[in-house]
């Protein structure tokens, strides 16, 4: 049996995608890497295409080869890492389009693959990926597909690294003919200055801040193992670490660290049953959760730690982390279902 059902509402993922894409003139594109950010990145993509994305993103080479099975010759797939040492077969069997980062990695690729499309990828000052601003000329994007680069800090919209990271990308890519993109969720909500010709949402697809208005997209349910009541004094989990204050009533679900349900969480999250929020009691196992179901009157088949009455990001809020690190660690035990 699996451990829990993590349920993915494609229409919700498509609405995000389309919501995205009307904020903007230009050109929506899909990030679907880790994994489609842990839900799948082949059942997230067809849905992606089928709603009119023509252009994905993943991070390395690996990431494309199930991508491209789901999605068929037609989508384009970018690779933010670019083209690096072992790459050459996959990029050209897979008709992959490299944004290569480094002059060394352009040379690599006009050598291994004469002819084969490639973007760039520039550092604008996040100094993470991309061709150094004294590594650049423009002439560098006579062939190139795409110019991008990436904003550091574009979740926090007064950050004045918004505006320099803008302005340094204007003044590296002026006089371009070729496409340019600067925006992934943040920058897009950041305005019309930072959509250039094609944009590049991943978070904010799967129900993810900064994308406030965004639809859930991932429901987890977990399974009811057992119930026992607890009387005062009486502690549930490792460490004893939860103390029945009066008498409790406690279910043991089935998911754990193991499932992405990080043991920062231990003490802090909350399930629900239906409508009714029931706290996590004691630290989470590897495999199972302790909740106090005292408040309810029957004993529920499931209890739901992700879903509409609890985001990703307030799952996350509980456990010190972001949304993003939420979705991309649940991990491969759950029971993977559409809706
Ligand atoms: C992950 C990533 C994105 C998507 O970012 P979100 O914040 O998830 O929208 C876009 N561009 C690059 C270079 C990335 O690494």
């Amino acid at each position: 049996m699996a451990t829990g059902t993590l349920t993915i509402d494609l229409a919700a993922l498509q609405s995000n995608w389309a919501a995205l894409n009307a904020m903007s003139a230009t050109e929506t594109a899909a990030v679907v890497k880790a994994d489609g950010y842990g839900l799948g990145s082949g059942r997230v993509a067809k849905a992606l295409a089928a709603a009119g994305v023509r252009q994905f993103f993943v991070a390395v080479t690996e990431e494309a080869a199930p991508l491209r099975a789901a999605l068929g010759p037609g989508p384009v797939i970018n690779v933010f890492s670019g083209h690096m040492d072992g790459d050459t077969q996959m990029i050209a069997d897979l008709n992959l389009i490299p944004m290569l980062n480094s002059p060394e990695q352009i040379s690599r690729h006009k050598t291994a693959l004469p002819g084969h499309a490639y973007g760039l990828q520039i550092d604008t000052g996040m100094n993470r990926l991309g061709i150094e601003a004294y590594d650049w000329s423009p002439e560098m994007a006579a062939e190139a597909t795409l110019v991008m680069s990436h904003l550091a800090c574009a979740d926090a919209p007064d950050h004045p690294a918004n505006d320099a990271q803008l302005k340094t990308f204007l003044s590296m890519t002026a006089g371009l003919r070729c496409p340019r993109s600067l925006a992934a969720t943040g920058g897009t909500l950041l305005g019309p200055d930072y959509h250039f010709d094609l944009t590049r949402p991943g978070i904010g697809l799967y129900g993810g801040l900064p994308f406030e208005a965004a639809q859930s997209v991932a429901t987890v349910d977990l399974p009811v193992i057992q119930t026992r009541t607890l009387q005062a004094g009486e502690s549930a989990g490792y460490g004893c670490a939860f103390v029945a204050e009066k008498e409790t009533k406690i279910a043991t679900v089935s998911a754990g660290y193991a499932d992405g349900l990080i043991r920062a969480m231990s003490g802090k999250a909350t399930l629900y049953a239906g409508d009714t929020p029931v706290p996590l009691a004691g630290r989470v196992s590897m495999d199972l959760l302790t909740v106090d179901i005292t408040a309810l009157d029957h004993v529920p088949d499931t209890l739901q730690i992700l879903g509409p009455h609890q985001t990703v990001d307030q799952l996350a809020d509980a456990a010190g982390t972001i949304g993003y690190e939420i979705l991309t660690s649940l991990g491969p035990r759950y029971k993977r279902v559409t809706k």
